[in-house]
């Protein structure tokens, strides 16, 4: 079947120059049917949704490719973007499972650019601040000057108070006193209780951008979020690191479940090569070479990271020398 379409735009060539075809010339649209029947990936739904903490969640409200031939996932774009660039001799080198994970490996990055995700997502403002960072993705957030915040706010429970950390200043770990949970509790109480004074300075007519700014950052704000899989994946390799808060860390990985049924052999990849991976620095290769225990640096932060590492590695204990044996 075909169907014809009238060239709406003005053309930058004069009418008849050239071989250009005037502004008026009708251009043939050819539908092609699919070589196998396509499926829908997200199984017809509108959406689908995670619920993360007390009011947040993550949903998947679309993908692309959306359609897929019958037994295919969206890892398929990433298969079909690699072999325009590398041409029929990756098909030889390996199949598709073999070719993504040797993409992922070697960080050519550019086929997995080719899916795309699009998600509805709530969390509290502390949250977005740090989402927000990862400048890849297009986002469109719900407007404070436009609409009224709704009445959300984020709360741990008391177990899930955390105290400092000794070792690490961004973060937390430890349990607290229940005192001390419990005061963090209340301060969180007075803070939302400054919601009723938002509503009533808008009721007698302040600005909605201006009663918003007194609002504590455990109010919840929500947005669309589209991002194509390689900078989601970078999103997901920082934000489901221990070194991330704990609360976008939920949120990371309820993207990542939502994401790996529609493209499993490169989140199998992605937690092979990078998630469950260990980078070594040039003093750590050296380090195993010799058989030290230390690395040749004063500094006490690169050699608390390289102590960590060959715990995760399984060499703590091993003794000088003992890893040339
Ligand atoms: C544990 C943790 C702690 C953090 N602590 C802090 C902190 O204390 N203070 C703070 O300010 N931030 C902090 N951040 C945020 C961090 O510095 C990054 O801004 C954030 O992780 C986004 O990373 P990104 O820039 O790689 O991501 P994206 O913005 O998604 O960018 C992805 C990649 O695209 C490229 N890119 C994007 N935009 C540009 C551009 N304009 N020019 C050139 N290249 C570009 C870069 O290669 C970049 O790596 C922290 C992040 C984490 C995970």
């Amino acid at each position: 079947m075909s169907t014809t379409a009238t060239e709406g735009a003005r053309s930058a060539t004069p009418a008849g120059s050239g071989s250009h075809p005037s502004p008026t010339t009708q251009i043939e649209i050819k539908r092609i049917e699919p070589e196998t029947p396509l499926v829908d990936i997200m199984a017809g739904a509108s959406r689908h949704e995670v619920r993360v903490h007390d009011h947040g969640f993550v949903a998947l409200v679309d993908v692309m490719p959306r359609l897929v031939p019958e037994g295919s996932t969206a890892d398929l774009a990433i298969v079909q973007a690699a072999r325009v660039s590398y041409g029929a001799g990756t098909k030889r080198v390996s199949e598709d499972r073999g070719l993504i994970r040797y993409l992922l490996r070697h960080r050519h990055t550019t086929p997995f650019e080719m899916v795309e995700f699009k998600f509805h997502c709530a969390m509290p403002i502390f949250v977005a601040r740090q989402w927000i960072r990862h400048r890849t993705a297009n986002v469109n957030e719900y407007s404070a000057r436009y609409s009224i915040m709704p009445d959300r706010f984020y709360r741990p429970t008391v177990d899930g108070v955390r105290a400092q950390s000794q070792t690490n200043k961004q973060g937390g770990d430890e349990l607290i006193d229940v005192g001390a949970a419990e005061d963090f509790l209340a301060y969180l109480d007075e803070a939302e209780s400054l919601y009723g004074k938002y509503t009533n300075l808008i009721e007698r007519g302040v600005t909605r951008e201006l009663s918003r700014v007194g609002l504590p950052a455990s109010l919840y704000t929500e947005w669309y979020w589209k991002c194509d899989l390689h900078n989601t994946l970078r999103f997901l390799s920082l934000r489901m690191d221990a070194h991330a808060q704990l609360e976008i860390q939920d949120y990371a990985r309820a993207m990542c479940a939502l994401i790996e049924p529609l493209v499993p052999v490169t989140v199998e990849a992605f937690r092979d090569y990078e998630m469950n991976a260990t980078r070594l620095t040039q003093l750590e290769i050296e380090a195993i070479r010799t058989g030290s225990k230390d690395i040749h640096t004063t500094n006490k932060r690169e050699q608390a990271e390289w102590q960590a590492k060959r715990k995760s590695l399984g060499l703590d204990g091993v003794g000088a020398g003992a890893l040339r044996e």
